[in-house]
């Protein structure tokens, strides 16, 4: 079959490879060069199934009232009248509550799980090289009654199968000696011994690389203008080059999926949740991290790359604007040297934005709606490097209409 893969992020060129190794004809399609466009540039590289807890809970709305009261550094939400926000925000709503938080994280952590593992068979099948570290992965508090929560939260993963373990002050120093400055500072931690960190960038252009090999076609300068629809079938694909036409379209446009089905009548919940990171050089005497990890009061992710540390944070609903300018970064620098100050050269530090693509539920959107050839493989969210291997080789699986290996009620267009 002819597929018209549209999105070259991390999600959009594993989707391409599962479907290549299927025998069919693939071409992706992007108007910027691979992971270069979008969320998978320059995220934390967490690969965190130890921490798959869905965003929408009892408590993310007590952080929600609170941030309108005392101005929360991590949290920003511009309150204008925007129609996709607030479809959005009502359901994100219906979504905080015990009984959602349970179904919704459960979901997720099966889904992150099974794309861990599925993603270390294509790195081992493909050879691709991503500065993988698979030495656990730190979740810090910094006060015993935080310890205590985390340690309570956790639970739910723990019976769900997830190796977590809580670990005092020294054990985390053991862990990572470059956080032993911290002595004072840090109660403790969850650490998952099982989670991963990687650089989703290098993931991705690594294996679109495999995947023209395997002939499958990649084009970084088209814009999708329109998608256009007869009945139930996609006809063609409008460009900024001319109209492209396939068997079969996977929708894998991020944050920028509901803007393209909009007009073809598909109300789709993805609203984008802006973050910001910086990336710095390791150079001689630096002390990186030995591990990624989450300074969870601070909400700070961190993660070693290579010869280079990614730090992130920050949530804002403030649209599609991911331009940003040296203040946004000032909070950011500043935690980040407090916890890692030895990490790397905070002079150079390459500061970007991006737009994670969420969900009211914090779960990807699969499979077919009304039109029965545009698969959607979209609004993987806070977690899209983590769950995108796993939600490629799904789609590969709708696609060929094989039975897939995790069950997906949760994860239709909803
Ligand atoms: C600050 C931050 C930290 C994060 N940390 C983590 C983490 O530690 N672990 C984790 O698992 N996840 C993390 N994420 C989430 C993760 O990065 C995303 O979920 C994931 O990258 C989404 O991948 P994607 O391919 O769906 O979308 P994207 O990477 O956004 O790709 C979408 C692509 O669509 C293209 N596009 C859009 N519109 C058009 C158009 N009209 N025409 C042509 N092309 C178009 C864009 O150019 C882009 O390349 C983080 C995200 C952010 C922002």
């Amino acid at each position: 079959m002819k597929i018209l893969v549209l999105g070259g992020g991390v999600v959009g060129v594993a989707t391409a490879y599962h479907l290549l190794k299927d025998g069919h004809e693939v071409a992706v399609i992007d108007r910027q060069p691979p992971a270069q466009g979008g969320a998978s540039y320059g995220n934390a590289g967490l690969i965190s199934t130890g921490h798959a807890y869905a965003w929408a809970s009892p408590k993310a709305l007590t952080t929600l009232l609170q941030s309108f009261i005392h101005k929360d550094p991590t949290f920003k939400m511009r309150l204008r009248p925007d129609p996709q926000l607030i479809r959005w925000g009502l359901k994100f709503l219906r979504e905080c509550n015990d009984a959602a938080v349970r179904r919704n994280t459960l979901a997720k952590h099966q889904l992150s799980v099974y794309s861990q593992r599925v993603q270390g068979e294509m790195a081992e099948e493909t050879g691709v090289q991503y500065h993988r570290n698979n030495g656990g992965l730190l979740y810090l508090y910094r006060t015993p009654e935080a310890l205590e929560s985390g340690a309570a939260t956790m639970k739910i993963l723990q019976e769900d199968g997830q190796k977590l373990e809580v670990v005092d002050a020294k054990r985390v120093f053991e862990i990572d000696p470059s956080l032993a400055h911290m002595q004072d500072r840090i109660a403790g931690a969850v650490f998952s011994p099982d989670d991963e960190s990687g650089n989703s960038r290098l993931f991705t252009e690594g294996l679109l690389e495999i995947c023209q090999k395997k002939g499958g076609t990649f084009d970084g300068t088209t814009t999708i203008e329109r998608i256009e629809a007869s009945g139930d079938r996609i006809e063609r694909v409008i460009t900024n080059r001319g109209e492209l036409t396939a068997d079969a379209y996977v929708l894998c446009l991020g944050s920028w999926s509901p803007l393209l089905v909009k007009r073809l009548g598909v109300p789709l919940s993805v609203y984008p949740v802006k973050g910001y990171s910086v990336t710095i050089p390791v150079e001689d005497d630096h002390t990186p991290p030995a591990v990624g990890g989450i300074d969870e009061e601070r909400k700070l992710a961190y993660s070693p790359l290579g010869n280079q540390v990614r730090l992130t944070t920050v949530a804002e609903f403030t649209g599609y604007d991911t331009t940003h300018t040296p203040q946004d970064f000032e909070y950011l620098l500043a935690k980040a040297s407090d916890l890692l100050p030895n990490a790397g050269n905070y002079d150079k530090a390459e500061q970007w934005a991006g737009l994670r693509p969420m969900t009211p539920d914090s779960l990807p959107v699969l499979g077919t709606a009304r039109h029965r050839n545009l698969y959607f493989n979209t609004g993987h969210g806070h977690m899209g490097w983590t769950m995108a291997c796993g939600t490629a080789r799904l789609t590969a699986d709708l696609v060929a209409k094989r039975t897939p290996e995790i069950p997906l009620d949760h994860l239709k267009l909803r």
